[in-house]
């Protein structure tokens, strides 16, 4: 019987063993609170760090309870919608900015938390789904997808990004080898061990939910922060705790399932996603599945702020798990977050209410350009410097 809500990354014995930061309680003062520890939160706090300022974070819940330590573990650099697609709507120069600033990031991250968190093993985009299609309908989508590919891997070379024409026993599609895989809660808990180093200058809450965020405040049940700044680095939910920014960025749930080892440790090469990015599976040193996926399966129902799994989803990743095993594997853990999706792609950087900056709507993809995005509201909010194009103000 699987575990359902609790994510499989969780059964890592470094997630399972991390102690647990304690709770807010009475008043602290700090030059910048940041609300929401998952990898954006973390990587906001690192940069007023190393400007030499004091901060505190806080998380309704532990470090990386939402989508940063629940997600699919990819290292995919560039915008969510793709780097040629985002092109196409919001510039070349805004879309190739964001494509190296991410490979960036995850150069730092691999140099810094090191090959046991960050696995440079690239992805595989393929068209379709592993094995022959199953319907006529399968099969003209998939021909569709490997011209998308084919147009992909010519804009992708012919602006110096590595990317190659895949072939295998998988299917077809796109190879890209500059990016990763991660157990992502792990990223996560390593991220904010390293902040500890500040000592004094840095201090970290969970389970202390901002309750009321205003300039130069932040108050949970049992606490105050008194900041000049306050930075909300909130994906899924930004919209309920900053109401003023419905509109811009509106919440969706993302389902995933892990199972137990398949017999074939080594089925995957690297994380694959496929039917156009909706569907998606890596597989870990063990040879455990982690696989989600299924947003166009019941999309109205999607649009929710409740994390539970559901069940129409869910069956649907059951049938993926097939696909992608080959054959029927026990599943262990299923679950599901909260992200933010904007209209054209763009994530938000911006001022949402006075000495307020918040960052989020990652359409999805959020574990290399949710760090760009923080460092981009810190920056808007003690320099003043407005984010650049590739984020929507
Ligand atoms: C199933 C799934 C699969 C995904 N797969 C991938 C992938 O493979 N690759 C990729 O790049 N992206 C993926 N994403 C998207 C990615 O996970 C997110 O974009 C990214 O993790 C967002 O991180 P964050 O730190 O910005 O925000 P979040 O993870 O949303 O963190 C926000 C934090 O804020 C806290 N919080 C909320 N309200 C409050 C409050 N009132 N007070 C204090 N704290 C609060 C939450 O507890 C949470 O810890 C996936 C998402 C999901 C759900």
């Amino acid at each position: 019987m699987a575990d359902s809500g609790t994510p499989g990354w969780d059964t890592d014995p470094i997630v399972a063993r991390t102690p647990r930061r304690p709770s807010l309680s009475g008043v602290r003062t700090a030059d910048v609170c940041v609300v929401g520890l998952g990898a954006s939160g973390l990587s906001a706090m690192a940069e007023v760090l190393r400007r030499g300022l004091s901060v505190i974070g806080l998380d309704a819940g532990r470090i990386a309870a939402g989508a940063a330590g629940r997600n699919g573990g990819f290292l995919l650099a560039g915008p969510a919608p793709g780097v040629q697609r985002a092109a196409e709507s919001w510039g070349v120069a805004a879309a190739m900015e964001l494509y190296r600033d991410t490979v960036n990031e995850l150069d730092w991250l691999a140099q810094t938390l090191g090959p046991d968190i960050v696995r440079r093993a690239g992805s595989l985009r393929l068209a379709g789904l592993p094995g022959d299609p199953r319907s006529e309908f399968e099969a003209a989508d998939r021909l569709r997808e490997i011209a998308d590919c084919q147009e992909q891997l010519s804009f992708l070379t012919g602006h110096g990004i590595r990317a190659e024409w895949y072939s295998g026993t998988l299917g077809e599609g796109l190879f890209l080898p500059d990016d990763g895989a991660m157990n992502p809660a792990r990223r996560a808990l390593s991220q904010a061990g390293r902040l500890g180093d500040a000592g004094a200058r840095c201090a970290l809450f969970e389970h202390s939910a901002a309750r009321s965020i205003s300039a130069g405040s932040v108050k949970t049940t049992a606490g105050e922060v008194r900041c000049g700044l306050v930075v909300v680095a909130v994906d899924g939910g930004l919209d309920v705790l900053l109401p003023e920014l419905a509109g811009r960025v509106r919440t969706a749930r993302l389902q995933m399932l892990a199972t137990e080892p398949l017999p074939d440790l080594a089925k995957l090469p690297c994380p694959v996603y496929g039917r156009w990015g909706y569907d998606y599976a890596q597989q870990d040193p063990a040879g455990r599945l982690f696989l989600g996926g299924g947003r166009d399966i019941d999309v109205e129902a999607e649009w929710t702020t409740d994390s539970q799994p559901t069940e129409v989803v869910q069956a649907y990743l059951d049938g993926l798990v097939l696909r992608f095993a080959g054959n029927p594997v026990p599943v262990s853990h299923r679950w599901a977050a909260s992200v933010g999706y904007t209209e054209d792609g763009r994530a938000l950087v911006t001022s949402a209410r006075d000495g307020v900056v918040a960052c989020g709507g990652y359409n999805g993809t959020g574990n290399l350009v949710g760090p760009v995005a923080a460092r981009a509201a810190v920056t808007l909010g003690l320099d003043g410097t407005p984010p650049p194009a590739c984020f929507a103000s």
